[in-house]
Protein backbone atom coordinates (compact mmCIF):
# COMPACT_ATOMS: atom_id res chain seq x y z
CA UNK A 1 0.00 0.00 0.00
CA UNK A 2 1.17 3.73 -0.40
CA UNK A 3 0.48 6.69 0.85
CA UNK A 4 -0.06 9.58 -1.44
CA UNK A 5 -0.78 13.08 -0.16
CA UNK A 6 -3.39 15.74 -1.80
CA UNK A 7 -0.04 16.74 -3.89
CA UNK A 8 0.18 13.00 -5.07
CA UNK A 9 3.68 12.69 -3.21
CA UNK A 10 4.55 9.60 -1.82
CA UNK A 11 4.77 9.59 2.02
CA UNK A 12 6.62 6.80 3.27
CA UNK A 13 9.07 7.94 5.82
CA UNK A 14 8.13 8.95 9.82
CA UNK A 15 10.44 10.89 12.23
CA UNK A 16 9.56 10.06 15.64
CA UNK A 17 10.93 12.34 18.44
CA UNK A 18 10.64 10.03 21.53
CA UNK A 19 11.65 12.47 23.75
CA UNK A 20 12.58 16.76 24.00
CA UNK A 21 15.48 16.44 26.83
CA UNK A 22 19.04 17.15 25.96
CA UNK A 23 22.23 16.20 26.98
CA UNK A 24 23.71 19.18 25.18
CA UNK A 25 22.84 22.47 25.19
CA UNK A 26 23.38 23.45 21.80
CA UNK A 27 23.20 27.67 21.26
CA UNK A 28 21.24 27.41 18.40
CA UNK A 29 18.48 24.24 19.11
CA UNK A 30 17.59 24.85 22.73
CA UNK A 31 18.89 28.52 23.68
CA UNK A 32 19.56 28.92 27.39
CA UNK A 33 16.17 30.60 29.33
CA UNK A 34 14.34 27.46 27.91
CA UNK A 35 14.43 25.38 30.88
CA UNK A 36 11.10 23.32 30.99
CA UNK A 37 10.50 20.08 29.81
CA UNK A 38 6.92 18.04 28.86
CA UNK A 39 5.86 16.43 31.87
CA UNK A 40 6.61 12.08 31.13
CA UNK A 41 2.50 12.18 31.18
CA UNK A 42 2.04 13.86 28.19
CA UNK A 43 4.83 11.99 26.21
CA UNK A 44 3.61 9.22 24.13
CA UNK A 45 4.35 5.69 25.47
CA UNK A 46 6.36 3.17 24.03
CA UNK A 47 3.33 0.77 23.47
CA UNK A 48 1.61 4.15 21.71
CA UNK A 49 4.64 4.67 19.74
CA UNK A 50 4.82 1.10 18.31
CA UNK A 51 0.98 1.28 17.73
CA UNK A 52 1.62 4.15 15.41
CA UNK A 53 4.49 2.27 13.85
CA UNK A 54 2.02 -0.78 13.17
CA UNK A 55 -1.14 1.04 11.63
CA UNK A 56 1.12 3.64 9.50
CA UNK A 57 3.38 0.79 8.31
CA UNK A 58 0.05 -1.17 7.07
CA UNK A 59 -0.38 2.10 5.27
CA UNK A 60 2.60 2.56 3.46
CA UNK A 61 5.67 4.15 6.06
CA UNK A 62 8.99 2.13 5.30
CA UNK A 63 11.37 4.07 6.91
CA UNK A 64 11.93 5.26 10.58
CA UNK A 65 14.23 7.38 12.46
CA UNK A 66 13.95 7.95 16.07
CA UNK A 67 15.33 11.44 17.36
CA UNK A 68 14.54 13.94 20.04
CA UNK A 69 16.12 15.77 22.27
CA UNK A 70 18.65 12.87 22.57
CA UNK A 71 17.12 9.56 21.74
CA UNK A 72 19.18 7.95 23.59
CA UNK A 73 18.25 9.95 27.59
CA UNK A 74 14.93 8.01 26.86
CA UNK A 75 14.93 5.12 28.96
CA UNK A 76 14.36 1.83 27.43
CA UNK A 77 15.10 3.02 23.65
CA UNK A 78 16.96 -0.14 22.86
CA UNK A 79 13.50 -2.01 23.26
CA UNK A 80 11.46 0.39 21.24
CA UNK A 81 14.07 -0.13 18.54
CA UNK A 82 13.71 -3.67 18.98
CA UNK A 83 9.81 -3.82 18.79
CA UNK A 84 9.89 -1.11 15.53
CA UNK A 85 12.37 -3.81 14.22
CA UNK A 86 9.55 -6.30 13.74
CA UNK A 87 6.73 -4.33 12.34
CA UNK A 88 6.16 -5.60 9.22
CA UNK A 89 6.90 -3.61 6.40
CA UNK A 90 9.51 -0.90 7.92
CA UNK A 91 12.43 -1.85 5.71
CA UNK A 92 15.14 1.07 7.26
CA UNK A 93 15.25 2.19 10.99
CA UNK A 94 17.75 4.86 11.93
CA UNK A 95 18.26 7.25 14.78
CA UNK A 96 20.20 11.08 15.01
CA UNK A 97 21.53 11.40 17.93
CA UNK A 98 24.91 14.18 19.41
CA UNK A 99 27.01 10.91 20.02
CA UNK A 100 27.59 11.47 23.90
CA UNK A 101 26.01 8.45 24.94
CA UNK A 102 26.60 5.88 21.49
CA UNK A 103 29.77 4.42 22.81
CA UNK A 104 27.84 2.90 25.64
CA UNK A 105 24.70 2.25 23.41
CA UNK A 106 26.00 0.99 19.64
CA UNK A 107 26.56 -2.64 20.53
CA UNK A 108 23.10 -3.05 21.42
CA UNK A 109 21.19 -0.83 19.35
CA UNK A 110 22.68 -2.69 16.80
CA UNK A 111 21.80 -6.50 18.91
CA UNK A 112 18.01 -4.59 18.98
CA UNK A 113 17.90 -4.09 14.98
CA UNK A 114 18.98 -0.09 14.75
CA UNK A 115 20.16 -0.25 10.78
CA UNK A 116 22.49 2.92 11.18
CA UNK A 117 22.84 6.51 12.98
CA UNK A 118 23.13 10.32 12.10
CA UNK A 119 25.68 12.02 14.50
CA UNK A 120 25.44 15.73 14.88
CA UNK A 121 28.91 17.07 15.19
CA UNK A 122 29.30 20.92 14.48
CA UNK A 123 32.87 21.04 15.43
CA UNK A 124 36.10 19.06 15.35
CA UNK A 125 37.75 21.03 17.88
CA UNK A 126 37.15 19.99 21.44
CA UNK A 127 37.26 23.88 22.82
CA UNK A 128 34.58 25.16 20.18
CA UNK A 129 32.68 21.83 20.90
CA UNK A 130 32.30 22.53 24.58
CA UNK A 131 31.34 26.40 23.13
CA UNK A 132 28.67 25.46 20.89
CA UNK A 133 27.03 22.66 23.07
CA UNK A 134 27.73 23.92 26.49
CA UNK A 135 29.49 20.81 27.53
CA UNK A 136 33.26 19.34 27.19
CA UNK A 137 32.37 16.10 25.39
CA UNK A 138 33.93 15.90 22.08
CA UNK A 139 36.18 12.98 23.07
CA UNK A 140 32.91 11.01 24.37
CA UNK A 141 31.54 11.78 20.77
CA UNK A 142 34.03 10.66 18.39
CA UNK A 143 34.53 7.49 20.40
CA UNK A 144 30.81 6.86 19.83
CA UNK A 145 31.27 7.42 16.31
CA UNK A 146 33.96 4.96 16.48
CA UNK A 147 32.15 2.75 18.58
CA UNK A 148 29.00 2.82 15.85
CA UNK A 149 31.27 2.44 12.70
CA UNK A 150 33.01 -0.83 14.69
CA UNK A 151 29.05 -2.64 15.12
CA UNK A 152 28.33 -1.48 11.79
CA UNK A 153 25.64 0.89 12.13
CA UNK A 154 26.50 2.46 8.68
CA UNK A 155 26.71 4.12 7.06
CA UNK A 156 27.69 6.73 9.64
CA UNK A 157 26.65 10.54 8.94
CA UNK A 158 27.84 13.12 10.50
CA UNK A 159 25.49 16.29 10.41
CA UNK A 160 27.20 19.45 10.72
CA UNK A 161 25.11 22.86 10.78
CA UNK A 162 27.26 25.16 9.10
CA UNK A 163 27.30 29.02 10.59
CA UNK A 164 29.22 31.84 9.57
CA UNK A 165 31.44 33.38 11.71
CA UNK A 166 31.06 29.86 14.04
CA UNK A 167 32.38 27.05 12.21
CA UNK A 168 32.36 27.97 8.63
CA UNK A 169 36.35 27.92 8.90
CA UNK A 170 36.41 24.18 9.16
CA UNK A 171 34.12 22.91 6.58
CA UNK A 172 37.63 21.71 4.76
CA UNK A 173 38.70 19.72 7.54
CA UNK A 174 35.13 18.03 7.58
CA UNK A 175 35.23 17.52 4.21
CA UNK A 176 38.83 15.76 4.71
CA UNK A 177 37.59 13.52 7.16
CA UNK A 178 35.42 11.60 4.12
CA UNK A 179 39.02 11.19 2.07
CA UNK A 180 40.28 8.50 4.86
CA UNK A 181 37.25 7.57 7.31
CA UNK A 182 33.90 6.19 5.67
CA UNK A 183 31.83 8.79 6.97
CA UNK A 184 29.44 10.37 5.16
CA UNK A 185 29.76 13.96 6.30
CA UNK A 186 26.37 16.06 5.82
CA UNK A 187 26.03 20.26 5.68
CA UNK A 188 22.83 21.26 7.04
CA UNK A 189 21.85 24.92 6.21
CA UNK A 190 21.14 26.60 9.45
CA UNK A 191 17.66 27.48 10.05
CA UNK A 192 15.27 30.04 11.75
CA UNK A 193 13.35 27.37 14.43
CA UNK A 194 11.59 28.57 18.13
CA UNK A 195 13.89 31.10 19.46
CA UNK A 196 17.06 30.44 18.67
CA UNK A 197 19.36 33.16 17.37
CA UNK A 198 19.30 32.84 14.08
CA UNK A 199 20.10 35.54 11.31
CA UNK A 200 20.25 35.50 7.89
CA UNK A 201 23.93 36.50 7.66
CA UNK A 202 25.00 33.59 9.66
CA UNK A 203 23.47 30.90 7.20
CA UNK A 204 26.49 29.60 4.69
CA UNK A 205 24.55 28.34 2.04
CA UNK A 206 24.76 24.81 0.61
CA UNK A 207 26.42 26.56 -2.78
CA UNK A 208 29.21 27.80 -1.18
CA UNK A 209 30.18 24.99 1.03
CA UNK A 210 30.48 22.83 -2.51
CA UNK A 211 32.63 25.85 -3.52
CA UNK A 212 34.79 25.48 -0.79
CA UNK A 213 35.09 22.06 -0.68
CA UNK A 214 35.62 21.31 -4.65
CA UNK A 215 39.33 23.03 -4.03
CA UNK A 216 39.94 19.76 -2.25
CA UNK A 217 39.41 17.55 -5.38
CA UNK A 218 37.08 16.49 -8.10
CA UNK A 219 33.50 16.58 -6.63
CA UNK A 220 31.86 13.27 -8.39
CA UNK A 221 27.76 13.60 -7.94
CA UNK A 222 25.68 10.49 -6.61
CA UNK A 223 22.46 9.66 -7.24
CA UNK A 224 20.12 9.55 -4.93
CA UNK A 225 18.63 5.91 -4.03
CA UNK A 226 14.44 6.01 -2.68
CA UNK A 227 15.53 6.74 1.41
CA UNK A 228 18.22 9.27 0.64
CA UNK A 229 16.21 12.28 1.80
CA UNK A 230 17.16 15.46 0.61
CA UNK A 231 21.22 15.65 0.76
CA UNK A 232 22.72 16.51 -2.77
CA UNK A 233 25.30 13.79 -2.44
CA UNK A 234 29.04 14.11 -3.86
CA UNK A 235 32.13 12.35 -3.27
CA UNK A 236 35.71 13.47 -3.56
CA UNK A 237 37.61 11.67 -5.89
CA UNK A 238 39.45 8.59 -4.04
CA UNK A 239 37.50 9.49 -0.81
CA UNK A 240 36.04 6.15 1.13
CA UNK A 241 33.22 8.24 2.55
CA UNK A 242 30.79 10.67 1.13
CA UNK A 243 29.66 14.68 1.25
CA UNK A 244 25.45 15.36 1.51
CA UNK A 245 23.93 19.01 1.21
CA UNK A 246 21.03 19.86 2.70
CA UNK A 247 19.61 23.07 2.03
CA UNK A 248 16.14 23.41 3.52
CA UNK A 249 16.92 27.44 2.91
CA UNK A 250 18.29 27.55 -0.45
CA UNK A 251 16.79 25.43 -2.06
CA UNK A 252 13.46 23.48 -1.09
CA UNK A 253 12.91 19.97 -1.66
CA UNK A 254 9.46 20.03 -1.23
CA UNK A 255 8.43 18.11 -4.59
CA UNK A 256 10.90 15.32 -2.66
CA UNK A 257 9.62 15.66 0.78
CA UNK A 258 8.20 12.14 2.13
CA UNK A 259 7.87 12.87 5.34
CA UNK A 260 5.79 13.05 8.88
CA UNK A 261 6.79 14.10 11.99
CA UNK A 262 5.23 12.42 15.36
CA UNK A 263 7.07 15.06 18.32
CA UNK A 264 7.12 13.40 22.18
CA UNK A 265 3.99 14.17 22.96
CA UNK A 266 2.19 13.20 20.38
CA UNK A 267 1.48 15.94 17.63
CA UNK A 268 1.55 14.62 13.69
CA UNK A 269 3.58 17.16 11.64
CA UNK A 270 3.39 17.03 8.37
CA UNK A 271 6.04 19.94 7.44
CA UNK A 272 9.01 21.12 9.29
CA UNK A 273 8.32 24.53 7.95
CA UNK A 274 4.47 24.59 9.24
CA UNK A 275 3.48 25.29 12.68
CA UNK A 276 0.28 22.97 11.76
CA UNK A 277 0.38 19.74 14.13
CA UNK A 278 -3.03 17.15 14.75
CA UNK A 279 -3.28 15.82 18.04
CA UNK A 280 -2.05 12.44 16.96
CA UNK A 281 -2.35 10.98 20.85
CA UNK A 282 -6.20 12.88 21.60
CA UNK A 283 -7.28 10.70 18.81
CA UNK A 284 -5.47 7.65 19.70
CA UNK A 285 -6.37 7.95 23.27
CA UNK A 286 -10.20 8.31 22.31
CA UNK A 287 -10.24 6.35 19.38
CA UNK A 288 -7.65 3.79 19.51
CA UNK A 289 -5.89 2.76 16.27
CA UNK A 290 -8.97 4.05 14.59
CA UNK A 291 -7.50 7.59 15.86
CA UNK A 292 -4.56 6.68 14.45
CA UNK A 293 -6.02 6.99 10.63
CA UNK A 294 -7.89 10.22 11.55
CA UNK A 295 -4.95 11.56 12.18
CA UNK A 296 -2.91 10.35 8.95
CA UNK A 297 -5.78 11.49 7.03
CA UNK A 298 -5.48 15.48 8.47
CA UNK A 299 -2.16 15.74 8.68
CA UNK A 300 -1.75 14.46 5.11
CA UNK A 301 -4.25 16.73 3.98
CA UNK A 302 -2.52 20.03 5.85
CA UNK A 303 1.00 18.81 4.35
CA UNK A 304 2.21 22.00 2.68
CA UNK A 305 3.49 22.48 -0.79
CA UNK A 306 5.91 25.71 -0.65
CA UNK A 307 7.97 25.18 -3.56
CA UNK A 308 10.88 25.30 -4.75
CA UNK A 309 12.69 29.09 -5.24
CA UNK A 310 16.52 29.56 -6.19
CA UNK A 311 17.65 32.22 -3.59
CA UNK A 312 16.83 31.74 0.54
CA UNK A 313 13.19 31.31 1.69
CA UNK A 314 12.51 32.03 5.17
CA UNK A 315 9.58 30.63 7.09
CA UNK A 316 10.12 30.52 11.15
CA UNK A 317 8.38 27.46 12.69
CA UNK A 318 7.38 28.27 16.63
CA UNK A 319 8.80 24.88 18.18
CA UNK A 320 11.92 24.54 19.23
CA UNK A 321 14.13 22.25 17.37
CA UNK A 322 15.16 20.12 20.40
CA UNK A 323 10.88 19.15 20.30
CA UNK A 324 10.56 18.17 16.48
CA UNK A 325 13.76 16.55 16.14
CA UNK A 326 15.03 18.14 13.37
N1 LIG B 1 20.00 15.16 19.93
C1 LIG B 1 20.01 14.61 18.62
C2 LIG B 1 21.15 15.21 17.82
O1 LIG B 1 21.89 16.01 18.36
O2 LIG B 1 21.29 14.83 16.66
C3 LIG B 1 18.71 14.72 17.84
C4 LIG B 1 17.95 15.99 17.89
S1 LIG B 1 18.69 17.39 17.12
C5 LIG B 1 17.39 18.57 17.35
C6 LIG B 1 18.58 16.97 15.42
C7 LIG B 1 19.37 17.82 14.47
O3 LIG B 1 18.79 19.09 14.35
C8 LIG B 1 20.81 18.03 14.85
O4 LIG B 1 21.64 17.62 13.78
C9 LIG B 1 20.91 19.53 15.03
O5 LIG B 1 22.17 20.03 14.68
C10 LIG B 1 19.84 20.00 14.07
N2 LIG B 1 19.40 21.35 14.31
C11 LIG B 1 18.96 21.90 15.46
N3 LIG B 1 18.65 23.20 15.29
C12 LIG B 1 18.91 23.49 13.99
C13 LIG B 1 18.81 24.66 13.19
N4 LIG B 1 18.37 25.80 13.69
N5 LIG B 1 19.16 24.59 11.89
C14 LIG B 1 19.62 23.42 11.35
N6 LIG B 1 19.72 22.28 12.06
C15 LIG B 1 19.39 22.31 13.37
Amino acid sequence: MELQDRYRRKVNYLRISVTDRCNLRCQYCRPLGKEDFLPHGELLTFEEILQVVKVLAEHGIRKVRLTGGEPLLRRGITELIEGIAQVEGIEDISLTTNGVLLERFAGDLKRAGLKRVNVSLDSLRPERFALITQRDAFQEVWRGIEAAMKEGLEPVKINVVAMKGFNDDEIEDFARLTLRMPLHVRFIEFMPVGENQWEISRVIGCKEILERVSHLGRLIPIPSGEFDGPARRFKLEGALGELGMISPLSSHFCSRCNRLRLTPDGKLRACLFSDEEVDLKAYLRTMGEEGILVALKEALDKKPFIGVRDGFRIRKCQRGMHEIGG
